[in-house]
């Protein structure tokens, strides 16, 4: 462990929610009132009909990797011990303009495409405060782990 703290995330107004379901293991996203549309990340106006109106609702937390890239040093000192690690964009299964960042975890280099199906998992960072995270859907793929 290199010792460098780790920022963590800061909920506010439009982001609350999400941390809140986080915590509780569940992905949850914005609802547009008016249209429909799924949104992410959390904001006040839907950028499909500009509505100010949303709720929240839980997804599947499954998707496929959109892309993905690996990052080697230099990193923030907090994550220097884990480089080289990769980090996914997440196209989520229930609209495939909903994406999402996130790291990666059980899933051999080798095995790690655009394509390839993945699951959230959360990682516990503090009191509260959960981080969703990625692995392969399919349990053959991981490396170790449910
Ligand atoms: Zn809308």
């Amino acid at each position: 462990m290199s010792g460098a703290e780790r920022l963590l995330p800061l909920p506010d107004v439009d982001t609350a929610p999400f941390w809140a379901a986080a915590s509780r293991g569940e992905l949850s996203m914005q609802s547009c009132s008016v249209c429909h549309r799924l949104r992410f990340p959390p904001r006040p106006m839907c950028p499909s009909c500009g509505s100010l109106d949303a709720l929240w609702e839980s997804v599947s937390g499954r998707g496929t990797v959109w892309s993905y890239v690996v990052c080697y040093p230099p990193v923030l000192p907090a994550f220097a011990d884990r480089a080289p690690y990769p980090v996914v964009l997440v196209e989520l299964a229930e609209d495939p303009m909903l994406r999402m960042l996130g790291g990666i975890s059980d899933c051999p280099p080798d095995r790690l495409c655009i394509g390839l199906p993945v699951q959230v998992w959360f990682e516990q960072l503090g009191e509260g405060l959960s981080l969703p995270q990625w692995r392969p859907l399919d349990p053959a793929t991981r490396l170790s782990g449910p």
